[in-house]
């Protein structure tokens, strides 16, 4: 009976030298690890107390020091599998609130105090005392309902502990899978030996757990050493996958779906797991009531769209997928540039708009031009520029004030334009003053679009409240002749010239500029 009992405290004391040891070395090399080992040292030191405290639990002669070592085997085991539960949770990649820290906590806090109080109330055990038959220092204990409800919680805990590993299990990379076997042995040792322990199929009086532990501390170490445990972390490429802010859909050789993440789900709600391996254009056409806008080129370069649906910008860039079986395959990422083009576009608008007459202004009125002027030269086309100005129009101001004045300009500017066509290039030039460019028109169309825009603006007056503001405009038309190559400012000149005879010569007119 004595080298039984001296044979389980030494394997009781094993398990806590072992348990010691892990704890010791992770604080030790500490800064070797990532921060999840202060969790690991603080659940092995307590390991470590409950081995210890079995033993001398074994070694006690009063009924009085059993109670005291049954304290501190709960002290150290009432909290690890909680703390074993929360480790895995955390190795695993999820983020714990310490709210949620906290309630995992609570209940082996109680069977601490239930334990500690056990005496008063006698919920845990019910009978606790030296066994009548087998005489010191085995226990005979008759369980309480705390003790079930202890029992049935820190038995939950290990195995939501060790399903959640298994189901890691597949999608983690061959290097890593001593740690998850490690930490599975951690969770599934004790709890098949408590099991077994619990359904009376141990020798009387004796708990296993302690001496099980040497094995499950004994896979820690074989992990810390052959997978760098706790120092190079298994992240499950799924939550990688899923983290990407962009959307990411990944095609095979055939162009067939065959993965896309969460945030591409969010881009397209009506896109089901169901549609995995059909063909994209398929899957494209389900989604959405417009056809696909891109070509599924990976060496097309990125690829604006714009899904009027769902009033979004999407930048989607594709690239080949030169993984061994989808070979030829396709990832295409979808980058949600929305805000950026909508900044784009309203940025493009104070640098090209005029604010008061919502029409080009000077500086895209010449960006524009240029290219326009340089394309026409090339081509050979006609190429004719005109000024328009507004006639008397410090009158205007003087008469009706500068409000007005604002406005006039604003709607002659409206008219002129709804006399144009879209390739026509319209702008403010300054003042009261404005610009037109127009490819492949000749002179004499010019002068007869001039004229038109003339008659527009002399009967459309400006009606606003009670007032009626009639106003005209003189023009100047100058047309490029391309033998000579002058320049768009030598061009506008000419055109400037024959508005100056335009206002010369009765103003409400058009004019042509003189030829050299
Ligand atoms: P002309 O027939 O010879 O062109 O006579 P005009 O009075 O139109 O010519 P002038 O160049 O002497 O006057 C242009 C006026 O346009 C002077 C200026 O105060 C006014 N003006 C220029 N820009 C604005 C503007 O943004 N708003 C208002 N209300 N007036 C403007
Ligand atoms: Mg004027
Ligand atoms: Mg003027």
């Amino acid at each position: 009976m004595h080298s039984q009992i001296t044979t389980i405290v030494t394997i009781f004391m094993t398990a806590g030298v072992l348990n010691l040891y892990l704890s010791l070395h992770v604080l030790i090399k500490r800064h070797h690890y990532t921060k999840i080992i202060y969790l690991f040292m603080v659940y092995t030191a307590l390991i470590a107390v409950y081995c210890f405290a079995a033993g001398f639990g074994l070694l006690a002669t009063s009924l009085d020091e059993v109670k005291v070592w049954t304290f501190f085997q709960y002290f150290g085991i009432a909290v690890t599998p909680s703390l074993g539960l929360l480790l895995i949770v955390q190795y695993l990649g999820f983020h714990i609130t310490k709210k949620v820290f906290m309630a995992v906590l609570a209940i082996p806090i109680i069977t601490m105090f239930m334990v500690a109080t056990n005496d008063f109330h006698h919920l845990h055990y019910k009978v606790f005392e030296f066994d009548a038959t087998l005489g010191k220092p085995y226990i005979h204990q008759e369980i309480g309902i705390w003790y079930s409800v202890h029992g049935a919680f820190i038995f939950a805990s290990m195995l939501i502990a060790f399903f959640l590993l298994l189901f890691r299990w597949k999608e983690t990379d061959k290097i890593y899978r001593p740690q998850l076997i490690a930490l599975m042995g951690s969770q599934l040792i004790p709890m098949t030996a408590a099991l077994v322990y619990s359904l009376g199929l141990t020798p009387k009086g004796f708990d296993p757990v302690p001496a099980v532990l040497v094995v499950s501390s004994s896979l820690f170490l074989w992990a810390i050493r052959s997978s760098s445990l706790f120092r190079n972390m298994p992240v499950a490429k799924e939550r990688i996958f899923n983290s990407i802010n962009d959307g990411v859909v990944v095609l095979d050789n055939q162009h067939r779906l065959i993965e896309f993440n969460q945030a591409y789900s969010q881009m397209f709600p009506k896109l089901k797991r169901s549609m995995l391996g059909m063909r994209y254009q398929e899957v494209w056409n389900l989604l959405m009531a417009t056809p696909m806008p891109y070509t599924l080129d990976a060496t097309a370069i990125s690829q604006e769209i714009w899904l009027a649906e769902a009033g979004r910008t999407y930048q989607v860039r594709l690239s080949a997928l030169q993984q061994a079986n989808h070979q030829n395959g396709l990832v295409l990422i979808f980058n949600d540039i929305t805000e950026l083009k909508d900044l784009q576009l309203k940025l493009e608008r104070l640098a090209y708009y005029d604010e008061l007459t919502q029409i080009y202004n000077r500086r895209a009125f010449f960006d524009k031009c240029m290219q326009m002027y340089e394309e026409a030269k090339e081509q050979n086309n006609h190429f004719t520029v005109m000024l328009m100005d507004i006639d008397y129009f410090k009158k205007v101001n003087d008469t009706y004030g500068h409000a007005v004045g604002d406005l006039v300009l604003a709607h002659v500017a409206q008219v002129c334009k709804s006399q144009l066509t879209d390739k026509a290039l319209f702008a403010r030039y300054g003042g009261e003053e404005f610009v037109l460019a127009l490819s492949n028109c000749s002179i004499v169309d010019a002068e007869e679009l001039a004229n038109q825009i003339r008659q527009a603006v002399e009967s459309t007056p400006l009606v606003a409240d009670d007032l009626i503001v009639g106003t005209t405009i003189s023009v100047g038309v100058a047309e490029a002749t391309i033998e000579l190559e002058e320049t768009l400012y030598q061009l506008l000149n000419a055109a400037d010239k024959a508005l100056y005879n335009a206002k010369h010569n009765g103003r409400n007119c058009v004019y042509q500029a003189p030829t050299e």
